[in-house]
């Protein structure tokens, strides 16, 4: 069993210890909080060992809510970390983590720099095989990996054009995100296309981005250049068979991001979760060489089942990404192809 631990149990840190506790070949040696906060509680409830950093083991056990130590003492307990701090946390943790000789996978909210390389399971898995440091790309940047890397491979790309329609915080976020207003991002290309081509360097890539008062998901309005002319059943056919999209049609009721996150409760998926990238399948259209579509990305989500291959590409346990793929979708009850709606 390869023993994990998770720095940051919060919104991708709560969602990636249970999707490492449902894999065979894994098991949570532990995670940490630095609150004793109702997730602390939920964390040791679910059966994860609870530890915290050395100046918060006096709150805690103040609070009733007992740890089993400090961060150091978990990470000496582990294969690996996967680092799910909030954005820049991570970075500093870094020292740490190699002064202790462990593996660790950080999260798109640090820079690129801070691994040795970024990673998409369909796109590079094979760039992490047996890395110290690798960085799991951001929900939008996973997103965009996972409908352009099968079009690239199958019908070559000239250029996208890309806007980024997102949510202004997660749902249990008060603090954050426009209240009334629509905001655009005004440096131009937004870091979504560099991102995009830490992954896949040779896309040729540009992005806006624009922020809404929404919470559920972020929704992206895609332009593709294609090298070649190409029908929308044929590019329909290519996301049918692509692991983690799935496509949805608006006749079944399923308009909007609100209905999509209804979809995915009605589908009893823990925390409402959508992991796959949803493209609305009446929204893809052709013309000549260009495509156009659209797709739903759940932000809290999307990038868990790839946090999970990083463990074993990084471990070099499995050197095969769509072996590593199919083990994770089953024990998450990941799908893909058209037949939710
Ligand atoms: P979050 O704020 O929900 O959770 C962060 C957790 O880390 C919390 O439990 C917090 O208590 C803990 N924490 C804070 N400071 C800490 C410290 N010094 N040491 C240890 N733990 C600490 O953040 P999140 O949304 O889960 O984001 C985590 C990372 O994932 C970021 O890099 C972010 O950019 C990335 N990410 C977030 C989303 C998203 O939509 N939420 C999507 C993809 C990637």
């Amino acid at each position: 069993m390869i023993r994990v631990a998770v720095n940051g149990y919060g919104t991708i840190g709560k969602r990636v210890a249970d999707a490492i506790n449902l894999q065979e070949d894994m098991e949570i040696v532990g995670v940490t909080k630095t609150k004793p906060t109702f997730e602390a509680l939920e964390a040791k409830r679910r059966g994860y060992p609870l530890y915290t950093l050395p100046d918060r083991v006096e709150l805690f056990n103040k609070s009733g809510v007992k740890v089993e130590g400090t961060l150091e003492e978990l990470l000496q307990k582990a294969d690996i970390v996967v680092d799910c701090t909030p954005s820049g946390i991570g970075e500093k943790y870094k020292p740490l983590y190699q002064k202790l000789g462990i593996k660790a996978i950080y999260q798109g909210g640090e820079p690129s720099n801070v691994a040795e390389a970024s990673f998409n399971a369909l796109a590079n898995y094979a760039e992490a095989i047996g890395k110290r440091h690798v960085r799991v790309v951001s929900c939008n940047t996973t997103g965009l990996c996972r409908t352009l890397y099968p079009l690239k491979q199958k019908f070559g790309i000239k250029n996208v054009k890309a806007v980024m329609i997102r949510r202004a915080s997660d749902p249990a976020n008060t603090k954050t995100g426009p209240i009334n207003a629509i905001e655009p991002t005004l440096h131009v290309p937004s870091h979504h296309g560099p991102d995009v081509q830490t992954i896949i360097p040779d896309l040729n890539i540009t992005t806006m981005a624009v922020k809404v008062p929404t919470t559920l998901m972020h929704v992206h309005s895609v332009i593709v250049n294609l090298e070649k002319p190409v029908t929308a059943e044929e590019v329909t056919n290519l996301w049918l068979e692509t692991p983690r999209v799935i496509l949805v049609e608006s006749g079944r009721g399923l308009k909007s991001t609100a209905q999509l996150i209804e979809m995915a409760r009605d589908m009893g998926r823990p925390r409402s979760d959508l992991w796959e990238i949803v493209v609305w399948r009446d929204g893809i259209h052709v013309e000549g060489n260009t495509l156009y579509y659209y797709q739903g990305v759940h932000q809290e989500a999307n990038v868990v089942p790839e946090n999970v291959d990083a463990v074993r590409a990084m471990l070099g346990v499995e050197r095969n990404n769509l072996r590593s793929i199919a083990k994770t979708d089953k024990a998450m009850g990941i799908i893909q192809g058209g037949g939710t709606g």
